[in-house]
């Protein structure tokens, strides 16, 4: 069988965005499901557009998210010479040709066609020009297009496209300093790499049969092609920064996970019955581009915060344990840990959640809810003096203080519910949050000491 080779080719003019993570997914999915490869290509021919850091913040998405490609990254700046050889090929065939025109000549051109109603068009004056090139024009390269028929190609997600040669004309691959352009070297560079199946955003759609044109010039083999609709906001519109964050790694800095941006982007554009959670492994087992969707996908945050918590409930408390230390969480005894963890993974759904869950239990209240307060029971309130006296002799686990807080409220005639608002009041200074046993085998028994000693000087 023909072996799978994909690639992501960002240009590197800023972060990666999740767009482009998601291509970069599909294309990694489909390679390494067949035993195939994965490449990276950084399309940095603009020079004035691009920097170093993009790249190297393109690379860091990646290794976040642990998509790993296959040999040496490929830079497209480094393979000038190489494209080169490859436009010297084809003008040497006849495939290829210098024109001449001038700017003003095409502008003159373009507005004459505009008058006329006409698709802006080179009209092929150089095309087969065997007089003598005017004095001082730094010529273009422009590769011969086809004069009839049409330029097809099956897409493997919008079907059969067909352009008319009409609609394309002999488009410049190398500008007056002698560098390609961009339809030019994508094609050179698939062909090269071995590329089979070309997965990307349907903007591209458009580039496709100029490539195509180069592809069939300098005889190389034709890849597949998939064209992936745009993510849409939740309003219809091309996503944008104004939706929320849109560099991948933003999303690390607002605590999501990579198995949950993973599995929020492999379902935008692509579904496999009503499933939506999806392993890294289960991906590459159900994954096929065939199945990608023809329509755009709308970005769901809601969604994405579900799928995150359940990513942070999948994820071992030591593990959770680690990532929470770049948002500030103190590393607490196992047992602790293991009970404030779990209460928070049912209430929170990024890290930064986690983490002010966190925090809220650690630091004591530094004023108490006046709602709240005002509510409590104050025969409740009275009493805390004497339920201080009974946990200090109290076995510290959780089920043993659930029976002796609720046998204490039943002996001292308090109602269990009204019992128990004062105790968070007093430990937690506010309605909500964990469970109030939780946080008293949280927080130890000199921490909820002085927290109700404190809350009492308060009560008066
Ligand atoms: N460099 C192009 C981009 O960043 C992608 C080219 C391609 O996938 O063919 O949009």
């Amino acid at each position: 069988m023909e072996k799978i080779i994909t690639r992501f080719a960002p240009s590197p003019t800023g972060y990666l965005h999740i767009g482009g993570l998601r291509t970069a997914l599909f294309n990694y999915l489909y390679a390494r499901a067949n035993g195939g490869k994965f490449l990276l290509r950084i399309e940095d021919t603009d020079l004035a557009r691009n920097s170093l850091d993009a790249t190297k913040a393109i690379i860091e998405a990646f290794e976040w998210v642990g998509l790993e490609y296959d040999g040496e990254v490929v830079y497209q700046s480094k393979r000038f010479d190489l494209y080169k050889e490859y436009i010297k090929k084809l003008l040497d065939e006849g495939k290829a040709y210098y024109c001449y025109m001038s700017k003003e000549e095409l502008d003159l051109l373009r507005a004459e066609q505009e008058k006329n109603k006409q698709t802006p068009r080179y009209d092929n004056r150089y095309r087969d020009f065997t007089g003598t090139p005017p004095d001082g024009v730094k010529p273009v390269v422009r590769i011969k297009a086809p004069l009839e028929g049409s330029v097809s190609f099956k897409d493997g997600v919008k079907g059969e496209i067909n352009i008319q040669a009409k609609e394309l004309d002999d488009f410049i691959i190398a500008r007056s300093d002698g560098t390609p352009t961009y339809n030019f070297v994508v094609a050179v560079d698939d062909a090269l790499m071995g590329v089979s199946d070309v997965i990307r955003g349907d903007d591209h759609l458009s580039n496709t049969p100029k490539q195509i044109i180069v592809y069939e010039a300098l005889g190389f083999k034709i890849p597949r092609f998939y064209h992936v609709p745009m993510i849409l906001n939740p309003q219809g519109r091309k996503l944008s920064k104004r939706d929320g964050a849109m560099g991948v790694m933003d999303y690390k800095q607002m605590g999501y996970l990579p198995e949950a941006i993973l599995n929020f982007l492999v379902r935008l554009g692509w579904s496999y019955g009503d499933k939506e959670i999806f392993s890294l492994k289960e991906m590459l087992e159900l994954f096929n581009p065939n199945d990608l969707n023809s329509s755009p996908s709308a970005y769901n945050e809601t969604k994405f915060l579900w799928l995150n918590q359940h990513y942070l409930k999948q994820t071992s408390n030591e593990n959770l344990e680690s990532l929470l230390l770049d948002f500030g969480v103190k590393i607490l005894e196992s047992h602790k840990r293991d009970v404030l963890y779990n209460a928070l993974k049912d209430r929170c759904n990024t890290l930064i959640s986690f983490a002010q869950g966190f925090e809220e239990v650690m630091n004591a209240p530094s004023a108490y809810d006046e709602k709240m307060y005002a509510k409590l029971d104050r025969a409740a309130i009275a009493a805390l003096g004497a339920f201080c006296d009974e946990l200090s002799g109290a076995k510290w686990e959780i089920q043993n203080l659930d029976e002796l807080l609720h046998s204490f409220a039943e002996k001292n005639g308090i109602k269990i519910g009204k019992f128990m608002l004062t105790l968070r009041c007093a430990l937690l200074g506010k309605s909500g949050g964990i469970g109030v046993c939780e946080a008293l085998f949280v927080l130890g028994l000199e921490e909820s000491l002085a927290r109700f000693r404190a809350f009492m000087a308060f009560a008066g």
